[in-house]
């Protein structure tokens, strides 16, 4: 592993690749780096350009903006975005099965118990109602609406949101505050990688014929090539294929038809899902599916017979291979991004995982010299996370009881430890074991295991023994107020025509 490596005065950060993992690490490097500590530089080729896709986020995305000073409505006019407020599942649990993982809770705990074991306690008296009934971020969402949390009160501001933005023109903000903040960029392509004969580091870049680029730490963000993590350093890849065999995707665009709908949506499919996401100049549609089960030819025609507007263009192919890289930081390189690994985008985790990536790295990134401590600590951190986001996606395709052979597939498949004990307790009494580094709270497992049908044998003793009569007096009133608090807000497409509206395409 590393040795110990000095940086007197300013390292020399080499970021490969510009996409959004890229652009993320320039601008946050640069942002909590001062220029006598590290001078950033960016390599990217426009000859092989982005991956161009990745326009769902989960709400930790504000946090990002707000640290590089990026202003909501600004940022959302500027990468032609909307609002998200969850994800709407069509067909998963069964074909006609709806269900909402919106970004909030069902409520406050009522004697101290959470309010899912109640509403499975009202649920065996005859309740005939989702538990997305307690959700605000559902209650403003099925009804197309929107306001940020801060213009609400009490249990109707207890949501979160995120966004659906426009990945290139993302980038190129990103690209101009990165820039700003001294990040030098270089156009070229990367042929050839050089490194240190005796400690195995990587020492230089070799661009096209005859450019170098020399670094003390290399930042991978390269894509699926992962030119220095996975190619140079030969870190192997971890293949998580026989949980998550879906490996390839179809993405086209197109026109806007109907409302602005503050939500993602994801409809299972006989062979994979497709993805809905709302955009303010066009729709943007993808099909994530098993090239085992279906041709790319059928899995066009699935893509575009499910479009709700006239599609712009032919369907992109893509091909992934879903895992990670077993090291993330190894010697004196770190892979952001798909350079790393790759998850289906069902939970939009991939920027997610950028963002925390990063955020771990600038955390531990010495000043002064590079200890195997430090990358132990960044990998042993980053494969937790992995692990407990891959889990939470198995968990979708392996509690729905659809009868195409890739979902008895993945019904009769073993599951990982972790994520059988997690069921197995769920069926148990009704509550969800979390781990150290799960970005998916209790709530969270409770939309997709209540959405997917998994009902449990036992619940909290105290809400088997509350007052039924209450109880659906509390479920009653919170959905009442619910209600009124999303018929107060304004429709999505007018909030953001309101605040935040794009310039034209
Ligand atoms: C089908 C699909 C849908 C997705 N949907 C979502 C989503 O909704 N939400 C979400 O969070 N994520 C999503 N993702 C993931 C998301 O697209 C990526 O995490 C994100 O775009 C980051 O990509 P990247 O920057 O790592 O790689 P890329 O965008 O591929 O960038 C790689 C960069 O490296 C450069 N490069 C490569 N080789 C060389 C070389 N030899 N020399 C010089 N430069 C080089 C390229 O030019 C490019 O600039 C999706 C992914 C897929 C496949």
């Amino acid at each position: 592993m590393n040795q110990t490596r000095q940086y007197p005065g300013a390292q020399h950060v080499v970021i490969v690749g510009g996409g959004t993992a890229g652009w993320m690490a320039a601008a946050l490097i640069a942002r909590f780096r001062t220029p006598a500590q590290a001078r950033v530089t960016l390599i990217e080729s426009d000859a092989i350009g982005t991956i161009g896709v990745g326009e769902a986020t989960v709400p930790l995305i504000q946090h990002l903006n707000s640290v590089l000073g990026l202003h909501e409505p600004d940022f959302v006019a500027a990468t032609q975005g909307s609002f998200k407020l969850g994800i709407e599942f069509v067909d998963w649990g069964r074909v006609g099965n709806r269900h909402f993982h919106g970004f909030g809770d069902y409520g406050a705990d009522i004697d101290g118990v959470a309010p899912h074991h109640h509403w499975l306690r009202l649920r065996r008296e005859g309740l005939d109602a989702p538990i997305g009934a307690w959700s605000m971020a559902w209650a403003a969402a099925g009804r197309d609406r929107f306001a940020p949390p801060q213009a609400m009160k009490g249990p109707a501001a207890a949501f979160k949101h995120a966004y659906h933005f426009d990945a290139g023109l993302y980038a190129q903000l990103l690209r101009r505050h990165a820039e700003g903040k001294g990040v030098q960029r270089i156009e070229g392509r990367i042929a050839g990688v050089t490194r240190d004969g005796e400690s195995g580091d990587v020492t230089t870049l070799v661009l096209d014929g005859d450019r170098e680029v020399t670094g003390d730490l290399f930042v991978d963000c390269s894509g699926f090539a992962s030119l220095l993590l996975g190619q140079a350093l030969a870190v192997p890849f971890v293949d998580w294929s026989h949980w998550l065999p879906c490996d390839r995707a179809m993405a086209v665009g197109s026109r806007r038809a109907g409302r602005l709908t503050p939500f993602t949506r994801a409809t299972a499919r006989a062979a994979g899902w497709q993805w809905r996401i709302p955009l303010q100049h066009r729709t943007g549609n993808g099909m994530v599916y098993a090239s085992s089960q279906i041709s790319d030819d059928e899995a066009a025609a699935t893509l575009l017979a499910g479009l709700d507007g006239e599609a712009l263009g032919d369907p992109r192919p893509l091909r992934f291979t879903t895992g990670r890289r077993a090291r993330f930081w190894e010697r004196n390189v770190i892979g952001i991004g798909l350079a790393a690994g790759f998850m289906e985008p069902l939970e939009s985790t991939s920027i997610q995982l950028i963002q925390t990536g990063l955020a771990r790295l600038i955390e531990l990134l010495p000043s002064g010299s590079a200890d195997p401590a430090i990358a132990a600590e960044y990998n042993r951190q980053t494969i937790g996370e992995y692990e407990r986001i891959r889990d939470f996606l198995i968990a979708h395709y392996a509690l729905s009881s659809r009868d195409e052979p890739l979902w008895r597939q993945c019904r009769a498949m073993a599951l990982p430890d972790t994520l059988a004990h997690k069921l197995a307790t769920w069926d148990a009494c009704a509550r969800v074991p979390l781990y150290d580094l799960e970005s998916h709270q209790e709530p969270s497992w409770v939309a997709i295991l209540l959405g997917q049908e998994r009902v449990p044998r036992g619940i909290d003793a105290t809400a088997d023994t509350a007052d039924p009569q209450v109880l659906a007096k509390l479920f009653a009133d919170r959905r009442a107020l619910l209600a009124r608090a999303a018929e107060s807000m304004p429709a999505h497409d007018l909030f953001v025509e309101r605040t935040c509206r794009a310039l034209a395409a």
